[in-house]
This record gives C-alpha cells, sequence and structure tokens, in this order.
C-alpha cells in the first residue's frame, strides 16, 4: 500500500496552505477533505487582510503561500487602512468575490501535481507507539509519514440558530465528530470555543439609496509580492447603522439567545462580537455601524458585516429591517453561531508538531485561533515543517521578533490561549519593525533556504535591498544649504526654514516632506520603484521610534523577574484596556514575566505596568 509523505486533513486556509508547502519541498502530498468543493471556502465575510491580518497574509506570500495571489486574482475592492497614521502602521484590506476564490483555491490546488486530493472524512488517527502512521477514513485507510491536521470549526461544531442547535461544521455541512473522538480517546486535551456570522441578504432587496457608500481606494497595489498585474478594483461597499429600534428589538429577544440563555457555554471572539453582545456591552451606544459588502462580481447576495447573531431566524428578519436601507431586505442564509472544539496549543512544539504523537502537526482554528490569515499563516509553518521531518531536516521555526507568524505561534504554543486568538500588532513588542510592507525582505532569506522561492526572486530583493541601503547611504551624505531656494520650497510644503546645512536623510525626516520632495531641494532621487520608496521613507522618518522600540523590547526581556506587588488595583492603570485589566485580575502574576505570559496580555501592557512600578 502506497505511503505518502504528508497527509493533510481538511481543505480551509491552513490545509492548502499546508498542502501547498509541502509539496513545495517535494513531498508527495494526499489532501482529504469533506468536500472537494468547498477547497479555501471563506465561511465568514468575503475579506482578506486588515489590520495585523495583512502582515500574516504578506508573510505567507513571501514563504509561497497562496493566500495573497489569490486575494490579487479574485479582488473587488482594495483599501489601505489606517492611511492617516503613518506608512509604518498601514495594512491593506481586500474585498474578494467568494465565488471566484474558492474556485481559484480549488483550481490551484488540483492543478498541482505533488497532490493528489480525495473527498473523504478522517474519522480516527492511527498510532503506533506514539508515532503517527496514517489515518482511517469512510473511503479506507491512508499511511503517512507525517499527518496535518486543519479541521476548522468542523470539529465537534454545533450550530446554534436561537435555542435551537445541530451538529454541522458550518451551515449545511456536517460536523467532524469522529474524529473529535479520535483525538480524545488519543489523550489530547480539548476545549470549546465560539464563533459566528451574520445573515447573508438579497442585494436586489435593498435600498442603497439611504446608505454612505464606500468607494475602494483610488489606487490598487497588489497583496502578493508575485502578483504582477494590476488587480481588479471597482467594487463597492455601502453603510448603514443600527439604531435604538433595533437595538430594542434584540433587547426583546434576549430570552431567545442561545448566548445568554447559557446554551452556549465556548468563549467567543472578544473582537469580533455578535450583534447581541455589542447592545448589551455596550448599551450605551445608539448605533453600530454595518458595511454592506459584495459576496461576489456578478452575486446578488452580500454580507452586512456588523450584525453577526445566533437569535432565531423570525428576530432576524425583525432587527434587519428595522436597519435604514434594509427595510425589505430578504434572507438568503440565517445568522448563526458554531460551537467547536479545540485543542491545547500549548501541547505542541512549536514546529507545529504535537508533543504527544510523533509526525503528527495541527493548524488553524483548531489550535484557538479565529480569522483565515492566521489559519494560513499555521498551514504553511506546519506544512514546511511537515515535509521538512519527512526530509529529516531541523524544523523551521519563524522567530517572534522577525514575524507576525513567529510570534503567533510563540504566542500559541508557550501562552496558549483561553479565548479565539486574533492577530493584533499590539501583540508584538516590535510593531514598528514587523510591518506588512516589509515582510519580503525579512523573509526570503528564509524562504529561498527552504526552497519555497526561485533564485530569481531571491535576487530581485536582494538587489532592492542593496538599493534601498545605498540610498539610505547616500542621502545621509548629501548636504542641503538653507538658500533661499531651500527655504522657499519647505515653505510650501508647509515646513520651517532650515537654520543651517543638514542631510538630506535629516530633512527627510520632517513630517510633511516625502521622498519626492528631496528632488525639490537639489538632493536627488536614486529609487522610482513604490515599495522601495516607501522603504526608505519608513527608515528614514521612524528611525527613532525604532530605536526606542527595540530598547524596550530588551529592557523588557532583562526585567522579567521584577516582583510585582500584591494588592495592585490594576483599573487605575490608565492605558491598560479593560481586557488586559480583567487578565491582570483574575492571573494575579506575581512577577513581570509571569505578567507577560498571560494569554492575551500585550507588550504594551507590560510597560505600562513597567513604568506604575517604576514610579512606585
Ligand atoms: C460561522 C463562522 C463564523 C466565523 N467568524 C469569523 C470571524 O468573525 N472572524 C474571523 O476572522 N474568522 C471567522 N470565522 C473563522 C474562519 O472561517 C476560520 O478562522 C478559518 O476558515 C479557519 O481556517 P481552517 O483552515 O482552520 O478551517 P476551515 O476553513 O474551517 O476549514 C476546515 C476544513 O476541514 C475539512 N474537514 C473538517 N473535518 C474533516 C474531516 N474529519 N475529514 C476531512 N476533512 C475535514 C472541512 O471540509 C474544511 O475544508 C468564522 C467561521 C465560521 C464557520
Amino acid at each position: 500500500m502506497k505511503r505518502w509523505d504528508v497527509i493533510v486533513v481538511g481543505a480551509g486556509h491552513a490545509g492548502i496552505e499546508a498542502a501547498n508547502a509541502s509539496s513545495k519541498l517535494g513531498c508527495s502530498v494526499l489532501f482529504l477533505t469533506l468536500n472537494i468543493d468547498t477547497i479555501g471556502k471563506l465561511s465568514c465575510n468575503p475579506a482578506v487582510g486588515g489590520i495585523a491580518k495583512s502582515h500574516l497574509v504578506r508573510e505567507v506570500d513571501i514563504l509561497g503561500g497562496l493566500i495573497a495571489k489569490l486575494t490579487d486574482k479574485t479582488s473587488l475592492q482594495y483599501r489601505i487602512l489606517n492611511k492617516s497614521k503613518g506608512k509604518a502602521v498601514r495594512a491593506t484590506r481586500v474585498q474578494v468575490d467568494r465565488f471566484a476564490y474558492q474556485a481559484q483555491a480549488k483550481d490551484f490546488i488540483l492543478d498541482n501535481k505533488n497532490i493528489e486530493v480525495l473527498e473523504a472524512e478522517v474519522k480516527s488517527l492511527l498510532v503506533k507507539k506514539k508515532r503517527i502512521e496514517g489515518v482511517l477514513t469512510n473511503a479506507g485507510l491512508f499511511r503517512a509519514k507525517t499527518v496535518v491536521i486543519c479541521p476548522g470549526t468542523f470539529l465537534n461544531g454545533l450550530v446554534h440558530i436561537g435555542l435551537k442547535n445541530f451538529p454541522s461544521g458550518r451551515l449545511g455541512e456536517p460536523a467532524s465528530r469522529k474524529l473529535y473522538d479520535s483525538l480524545v480517546s488519543l489523550g489530547f486535551t480539548l476545549k470549546h470555543f465560539k464563533t459566528g456570522t451574520c445573515a447573508r441578504l438579497d442585494r436586489r432587496s435593498l435600498d442603497f439609496s439611504k446608505m454612505t457608500p464606500q468607494e475602494p481606494d483610488k489606487e490598487a497595489w497588489p497583496f502578493s509580492f508575485f502578483t504582477s498585474f494590476r488587480p481588479f478594483n471597482k467594487e463597492r461597499c455601502f453603510i448603514t447603522h443600527t439604531n435604538p429600534k433595533t437595538h430594542r428589538i434584540i433587547r426583546k429577544n434576549l430570552k431567545y439567545s442561545p448566548l445568554y440563555q447559557g446554551v452556549i457555554k465556548a468563549k467567543g471572539v472578544r473582537y469580533c462580537p455578535s450583534l447581541e453582545d455589542k447592545v448589551v456591552k455596550f448599551s450605551r451606544k445608539e448605533r453600530h455601524q454595518i458595511f454592506i459588502e459584495p459576496e461576489g462580481r456578478d452575486s446578488i447576495e452580500v454580507y452586512p458585516n456588523g450584525i453577526s447573531t445566533s437569535l432565531p431566524l423570525e428576530v432576524q428578519y425583525e432587527f434587519i429591517h428595522s436597519i435604514e436601507g434594509l427595510g425589505n431586505a430578504r434572507i438568503f442564509r440565517p445568522g448563526y453561531g458554531i460551537e467547536h472544539a479545540v485543542i491545547e496549543a500549548k501541547d505542541l512544539f512549536f514546529s507545529l508538531e504535537s508533543k504527544k504523537i510523533k509526525g503528527l502537526f495541527f493548524a488553524g482554528q483548531i489550535n484557538g485561533t479565529t480569522g483565515y490569515e492566521e489559519a494560513a499563516a499555521q498551514g504553511l509553518v506546519a506544512g514546511i515543517n511537515a515535509g521538512l521531518k519527512v526530509k529529516k531536516k531541523e524544523a523551521f521555526i519563524p522567530a517572534r521578533d522577525e514575524s507576525f507568524t513567529g510570534l503567533l505561534i510563540d504566542d500559541l504554543v508557550s501562552k496558549g490561549t483561553d479565548e479565539p486568538y486574533r492577530m493584533f500588532t499590539s501583540r508584538s513588542e516590535l510593531r514598528l519593525s514587523l510591518r506588512e510592507d516589509n515582510a519580503p525582505f525579512r523573509l526570503f532569506k528564509d524562504s529561498y533556504k527552504l526552497g519555497l522561492i526561485s533564485r530569481r526572486d531571491f535576487s530581485i530583493i536582494e538587489e532592492k535591498l542593496h538599493r534601498i541601503k545605498n540610498e539610505i547611504d547616500r542621502i545621509k551624505k548629501v548636504k542641503i544649504y538653507p538658500s533661499k531656494q531651500t527655504n522657499k520650497v519647505l515653505r510650501s510644503l508647509g515646513e520651517a526654514d532650515l537654520a543651517k546645512v543638514d542631510s538630506g536623510f535629516n530633512i527627510l525626516k520632517r513630517p510633511k516632506l516625502t521622498y519626492p520632495d528631496l528632488a525639490k531641494l537639489g538632493c536627488g532621487l536614486g529609487l522610482k520603484d513604490r515599495s522601495e520608496v516607501d522603504q526608505v521613507e519608513i527608515e528614514v522618518k521612524y528611525e527613532g521610534f525604532i530605536k526606542r522600540e527595540t530598547q524596550q523590547a530588551r529592557e523588557l526581556k532583562k526585567l522579567a523577574r521584577i516582583k510585582i506587588p500584591k494588592g495592585i488595583d490594576y483599573s487605575k492603570l490608565s492605558g491598560l484596556s479593560r481586557e488586559i485589566v480583567e487578565k491582570f485580575k483574575y492571573f494575579k502574576p506575581k512577577t513581570l514575566k509571569e505578567a507577560s505570559n498571560i494569554p492575551g496580555v500585550t507588550p504594551a501592557a507590560v510597560l505600562i505596568l513597567l513604568a506604575y512600578l517604576k514610579k512606585k
């Protein structure tokens, strides 16, 4: 019987990256999934990226992954978030055509000669002497040297619509119960998390004249480093709001809410609350924003982002109809909540291999995360490491201080998570150094070493880096003198006169100056490429902040043993979020290290605590 190098279970966002990465390492891959037509399905909103998530997308991309390429091929609308906050903290968010995305993902996987896809349900794992041997499915037994498990929300999934619930992995798809039982019997610690989604509406039944259009950005830059075409960027979203009537309907019907009646016991996504949660927790807020997002270029379905719910269908109709522009909305698919099982990520090595069973890897939602991007990043790492294990090579462990992918895995494996984990830039000690724009420069060497990008791409990136460095060195040397002409230019840009001679580098630090302005000051321009120009601007303008951030990160490491006295009233520490205050109160850390090891506690929060202790 054939023995595969790698079996990947589950063709969601973790699974497709895992299968693709292992295949790129030259492994034979058997890809098992419940339904081959749902390969790469976007279960929730039709969008990829966003704050911190875009960093993961760009990292997965440079490590040979699919998510950014699929996004560019199926885009509807590009937006750069945080534009006004400066170049170093921007994030790309792209609306995609859900149906095209799935079709492209399927084509991509089916076209890969190293991957054999089979529609089958994995029911149990074949383990001998604490080593994985293969999987048992409804279509028979398959043997492999390594197995990557990515069953997403399907693992013991239970869908809730009002007080009714039924086993399901996603609405209309079966739950994965047997695999859950198998993991339990193998001694894995499993717990349950909850997530939810909103109803999908008939675009034709909405009154867009009562909503505010949200245009795409004028210019769209591809998500993927490897995309060579200008992506489609023409679809609009629309904005509307809930109102006091909507909130009254929600409050009146909380008795039918599985969340508020204790039927759903699992913890939900803190930063993506259901509408019932928003109405109860932020009771003073009179309205909540809703984005009406297109599901596809030619689709009559839309996604009303912001009104995720597990209330009964008749209540969903009632509250949706109370919203401006949605008065006659027809519902195609109801909103629902889902509870699903997750493993304890602390039971994994940093390679995402299980500590209990050799050759068995886990990635995606099953490790306690939420989101396509988080799933993709883990799938990629698990797929690479399954492949490396087959080749008897050392595991690839992306470093926490070099990538958000490393940070994600480090957080999960060393701290675990007691609620669905979503990526935020605040989770990083080095948020100004780890940016979406410099992901290729941070990871291309690793990628090439692993055989995930070609020699040609490696050289292109290396040459870019040289050009950036040379240009920074050059503008450090160019002197600009305080002449009439110089000061005229500076004034026209809204900047103060130059008092004494200075370098192009230092002058570029001025907030209103951009790199092209240097030409007007006689400094010349050594670069044209947008991505290279961006690097120069960011490196120059954020030099001081990046140095400070690096210093603080070092200081935090050194001061880990500092003791925290008893009885601190954390709610009085300004700058701590409600989440962090809750966690400090609950866990009562005794040292700074203990504080930083609490799941969800950010480096920024530890710095606030440190500052407080220093003051004391
Ligand atoms: C209702 C709902 C709401 C969500 N809300 C949000 C949100 O608000 N924000 C957010 O960021 N993310 C949300 N998500 C989560 C997002 O969809 C997931 O994080 C992401 O899809 C996880 O990717 P994954 O690869 O781990 O699993 P999935 O995308 O769930 O894919 C799992 C795959 O495993 C396959 N599978 C399962 N069991 C077996 C088996 N035994 N044998 C073979 N194949 C199997 C399935 O067929 C599927 O292909 C939501 C998901 C759902 C369902």
